[in-house]
């Protein structure tokens, strides 16, 4: 990883660990795709490598990422999809040609083209972001009980009960204020 950059969030959904790209988004919002090359870095350790990336591509990116933050949002607050982020999502999911195959030890991996993997790469977020949104895959959308951050995650528990985006980071960090709350108050 380079020096000099955010670490990512990743997460086991791709979409929502593409919206997680950015966080912190009501408090001290961190980008962590500042440039071209980020992306790459992170669509590479998320299965997509597409080799390179323009500043227009990542506009490209970001405006997917912000499109799928605000329709999960919705989902996960019970309110209609916005119709502008269902546009970008779907008009991405439909340029993407990404091709799924099998390896022989049975995994899944994406064949991007070569001259349109960004966009294929893109289409792959697109359609994952749809099978969450559309609840064809088993799980519920949610919003982070952190306040500063309130992303959407896809909770998969068995009890649909998770309440942090990540339990690394906003879980453990509302674990150690109540700690210290608790530890403040002298009986
Ligand atoms: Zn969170």
């Amino acid at each position: 990883m380079p020096a000099g950059f955010p670490d990512f969030r990743l997460g086991s959904v791709l979409a929502t660990s593409f919206t997680a790209t950015l966080t912190e988004r009501r408090g001290d919002a961190l980008e962590r795709i500042p440039v071209p090359q980020r992306l790459v870095d992170w669509l590479v350790v998320s299965g997509l490598d597409v080799g390179s990336c323009t500043d227009d591509q990542l506009a490209l990116a970001r405006e997917l990422r912000e499109s799928i933050h605000a329709a999960a949002t919705a989902a996960a607050t019970g309110e209609a999809l916005p119709v502008a982020a269902v546009r970008v999502i779907n008009d991405r999911s439909a340029r993407g040609r990404a091709a799924a195959v099998l390896t022989p030890e049975g995994e899944r991996r994406w064949r991007l083209g070569p001259d349109s993997a960004l966009e294929d790469a893109l289409g792959v977020i697109a359609a994952d972001a749809i099978d969450i949104l559309s609840g064809e895959r088993d799980g519920k959308l949610a919003l982070c009980a952190s306040p500063t951050c309130r992303a959407a995650f896809f909770d998969t528990s068995q009890s649909r009960t998770r309440r942090w985006c990540d339990m690394g980071t906003c879980g453990n960090r509302h674990k150690k204020a109540r700690f210290h709350r608790k530890n403040a108050v002298s009986p």
